[in-house]
């Protein structure tokens, strides 16, 4: 489960440990030191999470965190904020402000990565590797395969990323630009209707199994994954 991790911390001896134990787990870390610079690298590209420091010098974590939550475009991304506080008060403060989980200084890399994982579980299931299965559709995000009722199913990467994206959040109609976003990655200047031929695509994929059924046509809004039929 590699993930994009913004790291904002502003103690160097903290942040090389964390980046480090990051790093070593598999994850693609990008650092910044202050509240400013972690918004500049936020603007350039969307991490799949951010880790927050509550006491940055200058603009606070807290603030942060209330700016990315405030900004449609950055609203979803998972927080996990850090802090050497351990009061009741504020935890409930950090979560307030929209961060997804609370970590108190010090903590061991392993309790890390355990609430890393669980927040990118519940906050971006397509960023983990659990196996999903639908009404017999069946994707291992490990090993790359799909299979329909056992039989494999070949699929390009973008109709793997479309499908993984679709089962991990289903019953709900995404719009071309969200796909996009979502699938396609942020800053990525493709045309909407790019969406439609990769749905084509998949479509005819999964329709020796029937499952393309799944892949339901929203008229004026896009797309819906869904079981009910
Ligand atoms: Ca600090």
């Amino acid at each position: 489960m590699p993930a994009n991790i913004l790291l904002v911390e502003d103690e160097p001896a903290i942040q090389e440990l964390i980046a480090f134990n990051l790093t070593q787990a598999g994850h693609h870390v990008l650092r910044a030191s202050t509240a400013e610079a972690a918004l500049t690298l936020v603007k350039n590209a969307l991490p799949d999470l951010v880790l927050l420091d509550w006491m940055l010098p200058g603009v606070s974590g807290i603030e942060v965190a209330k700016r990315l939550r405030a900004d449609e475009r950055t609203r979803h991304v998972p927080i996990i904020m850090l802090t050497a506080r351990s009061d009741e008060q504020d935890k409930i403060v950090g979560l307030e402000t929209g961060a997804d989980d609370y970590i108190t200084k010090p903590f061991s890399p392993r309790e890390l990565l355990a609430r890393i994982k669980a927040v990118l579980r519940r906050r971006a299931p397509q960023m983990t590797d659990d196996t999903v299965e639908i009404r017999g559709l069946k994707l291992d995000p490990v090993t790359h395969r799909v299979s329909g009722a056992e039989a494999p199913i070949d699929l390009g990467p973008t109709e793997f990323r479309l499908l993984h994206f679709f089962m991990t959040h289903p019953e709900r109609v995404h719009s071309r630009s969200q796909l996009l976003d979502q699938v396609w990655g942020d800053h990525v200047f493709v045309e909407e209707r790019t969406v439609d031929v990769h749905i084509r695509r998949l479509r005819s994929a999964l329709e020796p199994t029937g499952h393309d059924a799944l892949i339901q046509t929203v008229r004026g809004t896009g797309y819906r994954f869904s079981a009910q039929g």
